[in-house]
């Protein structure tokens, strides 16, 4: 079950001459059988492109993509089965749910017994079974949503694609169905492609992601990987909020790499440093989240002196922000603020101590344009 997708060299330009934009730039990508993987990247970056290119909507300029080996880069989408997901529904308005579901099978020929079983089929997989003979405009954004992707599955795609699917619903519904989508998607073993500029909603559902920007790919892996390991300062700061440090390392220590900033001395994270950062006595730049930092009561190993700026108090957690020397204005969560696990309780002007996590910063790539 489920089709492999072989992207390679991919290449698409719109226009010609000096109005020329390159959407996709040699990119090359494979995703796996039954795999649930986002696109994900800053608006204009190239997504939508690179769906409509495996969907075969738009014809690449160079370069190839291939469904299990076979090489379908220029046939028309109706020879490749995939089911496609918008982020405008787009159902027929003067069709009832269930007509609009069996639309695909239709255009196919399957005939009754068969056709009527695979509409209830692929409702009840959204569950929308009950709203069969509803039509569209006497439904929510999130149930057409439903219905939208119950018309994509019924034809039993190869390939499953969906572009910013949740974007024109209110939050909590977005919320309610990442996880109704990714259950769906996993159960039926389809290879699925998902697009969204929403880094929240790939971390929440993907089993990998890959990171766009101008067209390419910045950064490929799993969720965690992704936040937890950025290797440039776009990646970590597209995904969450970060705080950026310029340190320098101190000779001899990189195994455990003792850092200086003018507030005082800290320790990195172990065995982390690699490449280019590996030279001892130069500046380094390393990613911190917020969530990473802690205000602490007492001087510990990992403690540095600051004076907090100012808390925003948003009840589960706080944002603290604090001034230590030697760097940009440092931003610190703290969860269940005001709790009994709450060590401090500052006021802006008050001296802080500030706990760096060692284990949890990462040595990074600053991006020469930003
Ligand atoms: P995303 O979906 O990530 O927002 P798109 O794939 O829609 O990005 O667009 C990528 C780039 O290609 C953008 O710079 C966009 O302006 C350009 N582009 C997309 N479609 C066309 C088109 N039909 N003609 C010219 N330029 C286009
Ligand atoms: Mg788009």
């Amino acid at each position: 079950m489920g089709t492999q997708i072989t992207i390679d060299s991919l290449v698409k330009v719109f226009g010609n001459g000096k109005t020329a934009a390159t959407a996709c730039d040699h990119l090359s990508l494979t995703i796996e059988p039954g795999e649930l993987f986002f696109l994900l990247g800053p608006s204009g970056c190239g997504k939508t492109t690179l769906l409509r290119m495996i969907a075969g909507f738009i014809d690449p300029t160079a370069g190839t993509i291939a469904f299990d080996g076979k090489d379908v880069t220029h046939d028309a989408p109706n020879k490749r089965n995939t089911g496609m997901v918008f982020q405008s529904y787009a159902l027929w308005p003067h069709m009832t749910v269930a007509q609009n579901v069996a639309f695909g099978l239709n255009v196919r020929k399957i005939a009754n017994p068969e056709k009527d079983q695979r509409v209830i089929d692929a409702l009840a997989a959204v569950q929308m079974e009950e709203y069969a003979a509803r039509k569209p405009n006497q439904l929510s954004g999130g149930q057409q949503q439903r219905v939208a992707l119950a018309r994509a599955l019924v034809i039993k795609p190869d390939v499953l694609l969906l572009d910013e699917p949740l974007s024109n619903l209110d939050a909590k519904l977005r919320n309610d169905l990442r996880l109704q989508i990714r259950r769906i998607c996993k159960d039926s073993g389809i290879t699925t492609v998902y697009v969204t500029h929403d880094q929240k909603e790939a971390l929440s559902m993907a089993d990998r992601v890959a990171l766009l920007k101008l067209g390419q790919i910045v950064q490929i892996g799993t969720p965690r990987e992704l936040y937890r390991a950025p290797e440039s300062q776009f990646v970590a700061e597209f995904l969450g909020e970060t705080n950026l440090i310029d340190a320098q390392l101190q000779a001899g220590s990189i195994e455990h790499p003792r850092y200086k900033i003018e507030a005082g001395v800290f320790s990195g994270p172990s065995g982390k440093i690699t490449g280019d950062n590996n030279q001892p006595d130069t500046k380094q730049t390393l990613s911190i989240r917020p969530e990473a930092i802690r205000l602490r009561k007492e001087q510990s190993e990992n403690t540095l002196p600051g004076v907090l700026i100012e808390t925003a108090y948003l009840g589960e957690t706080a944002q603290h922000l604090v001034e230590i020397k030697g760097c940009p204005p440092v931003k610190i969560a703290e969860m269940n603020p005001y709790g009994s696990t709450s060590a401090v309780h500052p006021n802006p002007g008050d001296q802080v101590l500030v706990e760096f996590l060692a284990d949890d910063m990462v040595p990074i790539n600053k991006d020469a344009s930003q």
